[in-house]
């Protein structure tokens, strides 16, 4: 109460220059206090380095070039046809070149006029052995600002974000720069420094002052690089402390479940398992048998690519709890998958005497209530069912561990939501925190998974159970390519094998998607695989007609099965052998990833042919290339995010994602290892963050703004 406002926290419209109308624009984008402003940042810069002087063009330029000068002479021009053009003559001391504009030529007139300086980039080209430069960039600079550039003087021009409705508020570039000069003159001596002395000597990062004067107003590459090292670094340790700290307090505060009998039933059930675990599957068991026999609560992302067993560990771990007198429940996205996995489980588990319970969303029958009661009463048991289903409609007083099968569905709220089960309201255990394990088939790469499961610890399966054949990629490069592959394909069908083949969705409608499958299928059916069945399966089919289609396939009625991506999803044949993938170069790394997981499912060695059309893009043939490389997810995914950059990658929707203002996980993998290991130290010295006071308020700001569920102290 009656507090003042630290300087940082007035709105916009205190700085000098900012009206009513620029605070409106500013407001639009974002930008409400005198701190936002500050985070305003440059898009890019112009710098020496970046133009060249007019006398040393020799010709047209195959690149864009940028080039500083002042304009001298302009006219319009009226061409025949009533057609007119608009000609301004820049000069930069070196030379003079002709700038010509065909369109908008009224507003151009007013506004390129002999005296107006600026930055002009774009295309010289020649015409009548003129040199010209048509419809340029323009950026308009102050008079200082050109002779600093001229001048070699090193300073660097930023140039600040723009758009219509600055420009219609006189917010251009220049009136940009104008304003934030004034905003640093003014207030950057304010500016109060979240990291004490000692911590910034001992992270190497500048202090916040200097740093923000080498984001707005570098003066050479050292300040330009530390500055925004210091603003990246402060962005990613903001969102590895809230990680740090979410599990931090989850283990200060809550009492979980320590386990007396981890060991000998566990054995037990692994010794009845029909198959040896893979190394990759022990490996994961001892983590999480680590964690059910300490009192904490564990809270573990399980990660492994479809087929490499994590649902057999979930059970094992599920067993653990319920043969320690506790109940445990499994949550998955759709009723679909709570059906497959009932029928997984209880194959593995009625041998054990370990009840299994499926819940759908079905009519509450008597059935159905006498389950729901048994549960309310603690009977240990498993219950499977969506997250939904069991969030919604089922009391577990014993409930000792939940497992979320994510299917890369949920974001980062939706999750962090779903791991504080109601569950834990009344019943005599209510203070309990029960285990928590979230699986998902996305191989997210390390530095994804610091960002959006920076609060769990990570298990990988990163290996396949044996009798998996080996999967073979190749290549297949447009029309001639594709008449050798599809003789191929008769030998290999011809010799007992099955083959896939897939078309894209060539457009959003499903009606064409379907229309292109179709007509794959008749070409093939009428030509290169003529005299062999060819079936067609598609997403608009009924099921039962689907299933129909898939038992003709894999009895070896039709040997080939056109397909649209549906197969994408669920389709279990392991006599499939051969994939084709028609038009390679239109689908995302992922969805290859995922359709080459159909083939190789039997113990036969399977091959996978990408098809691709010219022209192909360079992305698509870095794609391709990935796949022919590896059969590894992880190493896809790492691939993918380098392609792609971190928007939206692998088939994770970027909804969810924490938002990354200024970093990039790619380009700043190593800076975030480094903000994490620091938030993880911050928070293990000094829990309650008192000795960075300053540090704790912007955190209380910011990050814990992004969670508003979890109880902040
Ligand atoms: P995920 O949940 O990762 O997709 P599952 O646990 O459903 O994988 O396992 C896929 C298939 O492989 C199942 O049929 C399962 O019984 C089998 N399986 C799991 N682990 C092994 C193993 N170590 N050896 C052989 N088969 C296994
Ligand atoms: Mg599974």
């Amino acid at each position: 109460m009656g507090r003042k406002p630290a300087p940082l926290d007035l709105p916009v419209a205190y700085l000098r220059g900012v009206g009513a109308k620029k605070a409106e624009a500013f407001e639009k984008a974002g930008v409400h206090t005198l701190r936002d402003l500050f985070y305003y940042t440059p898009r890019r810069y112009l710098d020496r380095t970046g133009t060249i002087p007019i006398g040393s063009l020799s010709g047209a330029t195959p690149d864009e070039v940028t080039i500083v000068g002042r304009i001298t002479d302009a006219r319009l021009v009226r061409g025949r046809g009533g057609k007119s053009r608009y000609e301004a003559l820049l000069e930069d001391g070196t030379g003079g070149l002709r700038l010509v504009w065909f369109r908008r030529t009224n507003q151009i007139m007013r506004w390129i006029i002999p005296g107006f300086a600026a930055a002009f980039s774009g295309k010289v080209t020649q015409f009548d052995r003129v040199l010209q430069m048509a419809h340029p960039d323009v950026t308009s600079l102050a008079k200082g600002e050109i002779e600093d550039l001229k001048a070699g003087k090193g300073r660097w021009v930023a140039l600040y974000p723009g758009g219509e409705d600055f420009d219609k508020v006189g917010l251009d570039t220049r009136g940009l720069r104008r304003l934030m000069d004034r905003l640093i003159g003014e207030f950057l001596p304010g500016v109060t420094d979240i990291w004490p002395d000692n911590y910034l000597k001992k992270l190497n990062i500048w202090p916040l002052e200097r740093a923000l004067a080498g984001v707005h107003r570098p003066h050479d590459a050292t300040e330009h690089d530390r500055g925004w090292e210091r603003i990246k670094f402060d962005e990613l340790f903001m969102l590895q402390l809230l990680w740090a700290w979410t599990r931090r307090s989850r283990n200060e505060q809550r009492r979980g479940i320590a386990y007396p009998k981890v060991g000998e039933t566990t054995r037990e059930m692994i010794g009845r398992l029909p198959f040896e675990l893979t190394e990759a599957q022990r490996r994961v068991l001892r983590e999480i048998w680590g964690d059910m026999a300490l009192p904490q609560p564990m809270s573990r992302l399980l990660q492994g690519d479809v087929g490499s067993g994590k649902t057999v560990v979930a059970l094992v771990a599920m067993t653990i709890a319920v043969e320690n007198g506790f109940q445990a429940a499994l949550m998955v996205p759709t009723e679909i998958l709570a059906e497959q996995h009932y029928l997984t489980s209880r194959r593995f588990l009625e041998a054990l005497g370990v009840e299994v319970e499926l819940l759908t969303g079905g009519a509450n029958t008597k059935a159905r209530k006498e389950k729901l009661a048994r549960l309310a009463e603690g009977k240990p048991g498993i219950v499977i069912g969506t997250h939904a289903l069991i969030q919604e409609t089922v009391s577990m007083p014993k409930l000792g561990i939940v497992v979320i099968d994510e299917q890369h569905r949920f974001g980062v709220a939706q999750r962090l939501r779903l791991m504080e089960p109601r569950l834990e309201e009344g019943g005599g255990d209510a203070r309990i925190h029960p285990d928590v394990i979230v699986m998902t088939a996305t191989p997210i790469p390390r530095s994804l998974t610091l960002t959006l499961y920076g609060d769990l610890d990570v298990s990988r399966l990163d290996e396949m159970p044996p009798g998996r054949g080996v999967i073979e990629t190749k290549a297949v490069n447009g029309e001639k390519e594709r008449k050798a592959l599809y003789r191929e394909i008769r030998r290999r069908v011809e010799a007992g094998g099955r083959a896939y083949v897939v078309f894209p969705l060539v457009s959003e409608s499903e009606k064409l998607d379907l229309q292109a499958a179709v007509e794959g299928r008749e070409e093939l059916a009428a030509g290169a695989l003529k005299g062999i069945e060819v079936g067609l399966i598609h997403g608009r089919m009924k099921l039962a007609v689907k299933e129909e289609a898939m038992r003709r396939f894999a009895d070896g009625s039709t040997p080939v099965l056109v397909a649209t991506t549906v197969i994408e999803v669920g389709i279990d044949v392991p006599e499939a052998t051969e994939m084709v993938i028609e038009h390679a170069e239109r689908f995302g790394l992922a969805q290859l990833h995922q359709l080459r997981g159909r083939v190789g499912r039997g113990g036969r060695d399977s091959k996978c042919y990408l098809v691709a059309y010219p022209p192909v893009g360079e992305t698509a043939r870095s794609r391709i290339g990935a796949m022919v490389a590896s059969t590894d997810g992880f190493l896809i995914a790492e691939e993918d995010l380098r392609i792609r950059g971190a928007g939206d990658i692998f088939g994770i929707r970027q909804h969810g994602m924490p938002e990354l203002r200024f970093s990039d996980i790619v380009a700043d993998h190593q800076l975030l290892i480094r903000a994490r290991k620091v938030a993880e130290e911050v928070i293990e010295d000094d829990p309650e963050l008192e000795g960075l006071p300053l540090l704790a308020g912007e955190f209380r700001r910011t990050a814990l703004k992004r969670v508003t569920w979890l109880d902040v102290g």
